[in-house]
C-alpha cells in the first residue's frame, strides 16, 4: 500500500499511482463520505452553502487535522473487510469537510483520507433493505486524523464547493440515472420473458391487452429516461454551451435525470411484480431485489425531494428557504 504515501496533487504522483489501480484487472473499492448525523440532504442544499458541515479540517503546519463523524458512507469499514479473493482492497475516503463553516462555500473542501489513517475508526455495518452485499455502510469516526496538506483535493477558495456540487452531487445523480435505467431495463426484460411463457386460457399473458398496454408504458418510460440522461451526459461534454457541472442549470438537469429515472424504476418494478404475480415476489426472478435496490439510488445524494428543489433552483434560483437568516444567526454562521 505504498501508494498511500504519495500526495494527491504533488507532481500528479497520486494519480499516477491510483490510475493503474482503477484501470487494472483487479477489483478495488473506494468511498465518498458526505452524510453526517445531522443530515445528508441539507449538506447538498445550495441555499445552506455548506454551513451545516460539522466535520472540520484544521490546518496545522504542513498538515490538516480532521475531526468529525460521518454516517452511511459506503463501502466503508476496517481495511481487512475489503481484502478477499475477489477484491484487492480499499483505496480510501474522499471526505467532504469544512475548514470553517462560517466561510460557507469558501470553507468547503474535499480530502483524500487513506483507509488505514491513524484516528480513523468504524462502526459495525448497518442492517438495511437493499445493497446488502455491494455496499457496506457504517459510521466513520475521524478522531484527529492527520493528513498532509497535499491530500486536499481543491486548491483555492470556492473550488471545493464547485467540485462537491458538480462532480460528487451532480454527476453522482447523473450516474444514478444510468444505474436506474439499467435496473429498469433488466426488470422489463424479465417481465417480457416471463409473460411470454405464462399463459392464461391458452394465450401468453403479454398478448392480452391489459398486459400489453402496461408493458408499452414501461418501455416508454425507460426509453425516455435513457434518452434524457444520455442527452444530459452529452451536455456535460459541452460546458461552453451548457455551463459547467456545478452551474445551477446543469445541477437541475442532473436532478431531473435522476428523479425521472427513479420514478420510472418505481413504476417498472411495481408493475412487473403485479404482472408476474407471486413469481415476481419470489427471489427466483430477482424483481423483488431490483425493487429494494432502486429505492436507495432514488434517496441518496439528497433524495427525490432535493432533486425537485434543485430543478427549481436551476429554473429561477438562487433562493433561500424561509427561516434561513434566523437559523444562521442563531448558529453564529452569519453576523
Ligand atoms: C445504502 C446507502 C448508501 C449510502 N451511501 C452513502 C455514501 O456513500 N456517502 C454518503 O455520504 N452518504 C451515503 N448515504 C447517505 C445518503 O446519501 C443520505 O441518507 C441522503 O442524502 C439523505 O440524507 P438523510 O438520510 O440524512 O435524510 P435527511 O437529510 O434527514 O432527509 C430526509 C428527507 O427530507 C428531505 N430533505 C431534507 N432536507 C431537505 C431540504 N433542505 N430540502 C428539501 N428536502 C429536504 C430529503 O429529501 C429526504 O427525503 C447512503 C445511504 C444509504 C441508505
Amino acid at each position: 500500500m505504498d501508494y498511500l504515501n504519495y500526495g494527491c496533487c504533488e507532481e500528479g504522483r497520486f494519480i499516477k499511482r491510483v490510475f493503474p489501480i482503477l484501470a487494472g484487472d483487479d477489483a478495488w473499492t473506494a468511498c465518498v463520505a458526505i452524510t453526517e448525523p445531522a443530515g445528508g440532504a441539507n449538506l447538498e442544499d445550495p441555499a445552506l452553502q455548506f454551513k451545516t458541515i460539522k466535520t472540520i479540517a484544521r490546518p496545522d503546519v504542513d498538515d490538516y487535522v480532521i475531526k468529525g463523524h460521518k454516517i452511511w458512507p459506503g463501502p466503508a469499514g476496517w481495511i481487512e473487510r475489503f481484502q478477499s479473493e475477489n477484491l484487492k482492497g480499499h483505496i480510501g475516503y474522499w471526505t467532504v469537510v469544512s475548514t470553517d463553516p462560517t466561510l460557507g462555500e469558501d470553507g468547503a473542501a474535499i480530502f483524500y483520507i487513506p483507509p488505514d489513517a491513524k484516528g480513523l475508526s468504524f462502526s459495525n455495518p448497518y442492517e438495511k433493505m437493499g445493497f446488502a452485499w455491494s455496499d457496506e455502510n457504517v459510521d466513520i469516526y475521524f478522531d484527529d486524523v492527520r493528513v498532509p496538506k497535499r491530500y486536499r483535493i481543491d486548491t483555492e477558495p470556492g473550488e471545493g464547493a464547485k467540485l462537491i456540487k458538480g462532480y460528487i452531487m451532480g454527476l453522482g445523480r447523473l450516474a444514478g440515472a444510468a444505474r436506474l435505467v439499467g435496473l429498469s431495463q433488466a426488470v422489463l426484460e424479465i417481465c417480457l420473458d416471463y409473460t411470454k411463457h405464462r399463459e392464461i386460457a391458452g394465450l401468453p399473458t403479454r398478448e392480452r391487452s391489459l398486459f400489453a398496454t402496461l408493458i408499452a408504458e414501461m418501455f416508454r418510460a425507460i426509453d425516455i429516461s435513457r434518452n434524457y440522461y444520455l442527452s444530459v451526459t452529452w451536455q456535460v461534454t459541452q460546458p461552453d454551451t451548457y455551463g459547467p457541472p456545478w452551474s445551477r442549470e446543469m445541477i437541475a438537469k442532473f436532478s431531473a435525470a435522476r428523479s425521472f429515472a427513479a420514478d420510472t424504476a418505481k413504476f417498472v418494478t411495481n408493475t412487473s411484480m403485479e404482472l408476474m404475480g407471486s413469481y415476481g415476489y419470489s427471489y427466483e426472478f430477482h424483481v423483488e431485489k431490483y425493487m429494494r435496490d432502486y429505492k436507495i439510488v432514488q434517496m441518496w445524494l439528497g433524495g427525490a425531494h432535493r432533486d425537485r428543489l434543485d430543478i427549481s433552483q436551476g429554473l429561477y434560483g438562487p433562493f433561500k428557504w424561509g427561516g434561513f437568516e434566523e437559523w444562521a444567526k442563531k448558529e453564529k454562521l452569519i453576523p
